[in-house]
């Protein structure tokens, strides 16, 4: 069953077109890396899959909605679709635990026990439970980055999209937020992730797609992609980042 599923999308921001007739299909359970040059079009991609971006031309059905029927209920698309960016933007004013429980009470409408119960073991999932009670600026980079995860965990998605959101991280800090990815992949959590950690990208993801200039310019199994490049512009870039 594919949980991802584009066809001929074309994302033009004006006259600029970004993505130029994307056709991909992600399976349930899939982790795809999602590789590419500065301004290829890798977060333009993400975010047409959870609708913050409307795309111009083709078809799109994600988590069983079909994105660009235009009846679409997008925040049906969005509980089902969870992502993560580079910035976290946790509420400074509110501890770890409120952090993770806010959305599962206002938009959730979940009771105050049952939304605690589930922020606990999303914490805990991460790695945080001494931390529950913590505020933002008392924790790491790191530390910050595993809240937000678990905040969109705590929502229950049908898969989850992570966009670079190791790159502000200090470098010691990246193997703490990098092992949860990994763990949720091993959990058979379906995510698409922007990265530039090839290393990450080769034993952690089953497949890696390759961005250039708005197109997918190679996808296949990340070892193979990754050790065999076949193009040039993926050996260039390969060897301007490794
Ligand atoms: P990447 O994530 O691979 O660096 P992006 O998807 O952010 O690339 O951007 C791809 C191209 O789209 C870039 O040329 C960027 O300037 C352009 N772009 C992205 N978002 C917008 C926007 N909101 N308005 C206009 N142009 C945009
Ligand atoms: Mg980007």
């Amino acid at each position: 069953m594919s949980l991802v599923s584009l066809r001929n999308v074309v994302k033009r921001f004006g006259s600029h077109e970004v993505l130029k007739g994307i056709t991909l299909s992600i399976d349930e359970g899939e982790t795809v890396a999602v590789i590419g040059r500065s301004g290829s079009g890798k977060s333009t991609l993400l975010r047409c899959v959870n609708a913050l971006e409307t795309v111009q031309e083709g078809d799109l059905t994600v988590a069983g909605i079909e994105v660009t029927a235009a009846n679409a209920d997008l925040n049906l698309l969005r509980a089902r679709v969870g992502m993560v960016f580079q910035s976290y933007n946790l509420f400074p004013h509110l501890t770890v635990e409120r952090n993770v429980k806010l959305a599962l009470k206002r938009v959730r409408k979940m009771r105050d026990a049952e939304a605690s119960e589930i922020a606990h073991a999303m914490v805990a999932k991460v790695g945080l439970a001494e931390k529950l009670h913590a505020y933002p600026d008392e924790l790491s980079g790191g530390q910050q980055q595993r809240v937000a995860i678990a905040r969109s965990l705590a929502m229950q998605p049908s898969m989850m999209l992570f966009d670079e959101i190791t790159s502000a991280l200090d470098p010691e800090l990246v193997g703490e937020v990098l092992r949860v990815l990994e763990e949720l992949a091993r959990e058979g959590m379906t995510m698409m992730l922007v990265t530039h950690e090839m290393n990450f990208a080769r034993t952690v993801a089953d497949r890696v797609i390759f961005m250039h200039e708005g197109r997918i310019h190679e996808d296949g199994p990340s070892q193979e992609v990754l050790r065999n490049p076949r193009t040039p512009e993926l050996k260039a870039f390969l060897a301007a980042v490794l």
